[in-house]
């Protein structure tokens, strides 16, 4: 019965002297204990519904790791490299351009390890993820958004110079932004599909993501199908001398006017650059809360519409892939758009409303 059970466990929290020993952990049980850190990365792949004709579509969701994002990875790797190389003091500061996610991975790993933060943040993304790198303890420097990524890195390389101990990490050109991708996501994915992987499908903004996984799947899967995703009037397409017509839009954390910022993204790692309109990513990201129960960001709609359209066209024969499935990745969380009305009207969160 209930209480006999529970009489037995109240027993067995009693002090005996016999029993001390049990209460030393066991050499076989890992140690319940662990730090932030460790809670990074190893998040879980899940099968995505998807109508016929199509192959299977997997999705690495990242807003499992504790600041959100699939930033933290990044910012865990970025910060230990930095540190062990000693290219960054004990105590120091990070400085870093950043529309959020980044900061918020940065600042998770660098309140671990002990070093300050300073973020410059263009005006214009996420009012949440400004509000939780502020919450983080972080030095927030706000700068007018039509400076772009580039404005945004100048000014936080003038900070740095002014401050002995700082060190600017900028994830749009370290290798070991993509190294990070390389050693954690990419391995992930191979661990969990093995060779059954016949297109990796990701939004690029700094491009480490689409990069990592793919330099680590291409190690077992040498044709794997490599597809990174922009919103319409961004301009990376140009990157395979495609013509893009440049534009505005609302899709965060992907895209870009300038290709040549993402240093990282090497366009003969690429097969293809997909491009899908911010109706479609809104709509996409709509139908995986209500229909799915995934509450994403719009990168993560635009990804997943990308991803199920590659997956339809390799079902139809249309694209040839090494094998019958596609991975995706889906960044963050549509909870850190809230406040710019995700999940109202496609006009009220274009702001036309
Ligand atoms: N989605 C979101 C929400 C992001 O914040 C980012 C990073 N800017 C990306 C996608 C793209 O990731 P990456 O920089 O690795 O290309």
């Amino acid at each position: 019965t209930d209480s006999h059970e529970l009489s037995e466990r109240t027993d067995s929290h009693e002090p005996s002297s016999e029993r001390t020993d049990s209460h030393e952990p066991s050499s076989e049980r890992t140690d319940p204990r662990g730090s932030l850190l460790e809670t990074i990365g190893h998040t879980p792949l899940v099968e995505l519904e998807t109508g016929p004709p199509s192959v299977p579509v997997y999705a690495k969701l990242e807003t499992f790791n504790p600041g959100g994002s699939v930033k933290d990875r990044i910012g865990k790797h970025i910060i230990e490299r930095l540190l062990d190389r000693g290219d960054l003091p004990p105590g120091g500061t990070v400085v870093e351009p950043t529309a959020g996610n980044t900061g918020i991975g940065m600042a998770v790993a660098a309140n671990q390890l002990g070093l300050d933060t300073v973020f410059v943040v263009p005006r214009g993304f996420s009012e949440e993820k400004r509000r939780l790198m502020a919450a983080l303890g972080a030095e927030i420097v706000d700068v007018p958004g039509d400076i772009g990524m580039s404005g945004a890195a100048e000014r936080a390389h003038e900070i740095a110079e002014q401050r002995e101990d700082a060190v600017v990490p900028q994830q749009f050109a370290t290798p070991l932004n993509v190294e990070a991708h390389y050693e954690t996501t990419g391995r992930e994915i191979l661990e969990a599909l093995g060779e059954e992987i016949g297109a990796v499908v990701a939004g690029v903004g700094s491009g480490g993501t689409l990069m990592g996984i793919a330099r680590a799947v291409r190690e077992r899967v040498p044709d794997v199908h490599v597809v990174a995703v922009e919103p319409e009037g961004s301009t990376f397409g140009e990157l395979l001398d495609e013509h893009r017509e440049e534009g505005d839009y609302k899709t965060e954390g992907i895209g870009t006017h300038d290709p040549s910022v993402a240093e990282l993204l090497d366009p003969d790692v690429l097969d293809e650059v997909v491009t899908v309109s911010d109706r479609d990513a809104h709509a996409e990201l709509q139908r995986l809360a209500s229909e799915a129960g995934h509450l994403v960001g719009s990168s993560s709609g635009a990804a997943s519409v990308a991803a199920r359209r590659v997956a339809e066209r390799i079902a139809s024969g249309d694209l040839d892939a090494p094998a019958e499935t596609v991975v995706t990745v889906f960044p963050d969380s549509g909870e850190r758009y809230l406040s710019k009305n995700i999940y109202g009207s496609f006009e009220a969160w274009e702001g036309k409303a």
